[in-house]
């Protein structure tokens, strides 16, 4: 027996009475239990084709003998049953009902049958209109990625200044994506002032001290994001980079010797310095990656060092992705909600990044 979580909504038709409806029938399904019914509240609609309906969200506990991909059928049925339109995505729809938590089980785009299932939600933490209504029935209910309860995670996006990452490697248009989220969020922009030094192992002299570049590019990028500066303001900060990144790079590229000293360092430096509460991970393809950073300038990428440096930023994007998505890997300074977005088509990225943002407010 499975406790799961369900998001719902509706912004077309009769909404009230269709959420209704999908819980009852949902509570009458074969292996289904429903044990607790969240209230409806309006949200404004959130990315999408523009002028949609606002909608009516909520979300509903229940005990569960189907497996995960059984139970998203009985879910897409329960749609169906109340006429669910998927021609738009993130458009006008009388039903959507989404997995949020399966116990705590973590499946990620597992595809059974044609249909691909992500679990926990991958856009969960930065929806207040998710988190509203699911801290309202089950508010210490655990988000298995990052660690935290439910509860945890809508104080995490209730910050008075929210402070959000833009995460990716050189070539995946964080800088692109960070400006696009602060003017749209009327947010302050923060650029990193300095470019990750990431170079590959063989790349190093034996001899020398590797960490000077690296010790000089950390304190310039943590100075714009000290405590002690901070503001708090209630528009927001938007960085197009995340600390956390020159150790996860530092890890693949330093000797052991000098990592020891680095990590003490990153550990020193970061403690002056604010968290992200969301940070968006920004994923590019080998392609994409190759055909952006041919035309970047040699201080992103000290070319002369390396023999295939796509190769190496795609392993680092790997390393930031296996880090940000398991928050307990990302240690106790490690931002709660993590959005992963695709960014090789840039405005797509863009307005998937603004989505997640506007989501939290
Ligand atoms: P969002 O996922 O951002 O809330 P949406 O609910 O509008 O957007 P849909 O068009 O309803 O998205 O679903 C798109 C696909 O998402 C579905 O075909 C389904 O296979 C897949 N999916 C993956 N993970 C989940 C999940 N946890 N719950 C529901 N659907 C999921
Ligand atoms: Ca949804
Ligand atoms: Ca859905």
């Amino acid at each position: 027996m499975a406790c799961c979580l369900i998001g719902c909504g509706s912004n077309q038709g009769a909404r009230r009475e269709q959420l209704d409806r999908a819980i009852e029938l949902l509570g009458v399904m074969p292996g289904i239990a429903m044990r607790a019914v969240s209230r409806h509240r309006e949200t404004r609609p959130i990315g999408g084709p523009p002028d949609q309906a606002p909608f009516l969200n909520g979300a509903c506990l229940i005990d569960t003998e189907l497996g995960p991909h059984d139970l998203l059928g009985v879910l897409s049925a329960v749609e169906n049953t109340l006429h669910r339109d998927r021609t738009d995505r993130w458009g006008p729809r009388t039903l959507d009902l989404d997995i949020l938590l399966y116990d705590q089980l973590v499946l990620d785009n597992e595809v059974v049958d044609g249909s691909a299932l992500t679990i926990p939600h991958p856009r969960m933490t930065t929806r207040r209109f998710v988190l509203e209504p699911a801290v309202e029935i089950a508010p210490g209910l655990l988000h298995p990625l990052s660690r935290c309860s439910l509860s945890d995670l809508l104080d995490n996006i209730s910050q008075a200044h929210l402070n959000v990452a833009i995460v990716g490697v050189p070539g995946s248009g964080a800088a692109e994506v960070a400006g696009a989220v602060a003017d749209a969020t009327l947010a302050r922009l923060v650029q990193a002032p300095a470019g990750l030094p990431w170079r590959k192992r063989s790349g190093l002299p034996d001899d020398g001290d590797p960490d000077a570049a690296w010790s000089a590019a950390l304190s310039a990028c943590a100075r714009p994001l000290e405590t002690s500066t901070w503001p708090d303001d209630p528009h927001g900060t938007v960085a197009d980079y995340w600390l956390g990144s020159h150790l996860v790079a530092a890890e693949d590229t330093l000797s052991p010797v000098a990592l020891g000293r680095y990590t003490a360092e990153h550990a020193a430096v970061t403690a002056k310095t604010v968290t992200p509460h969301v940070a968006i991970l920004l994923q590019a393809s080998p392609e994409t990656l190759a055909e952006r950073t041919a035309t970047a300038s040699s201080t992103m990428i000290d070319a002369g060092a390396q023999d295939n440096p796509v190769a190496d930023l795609v392993r680092l994007q790997d390393r930031l992705l296996a880090r940000l998505r398991c928050g307990k890997q990302a240690g106790d300074r490690g931002p709660h909600a993590v959005v992963v977005v695709a960014a090789d088509d840039l405005s797509r990225a863009i307005a998937e990044a603004i989505a997640a943002v506007e989501a939290a407010g």
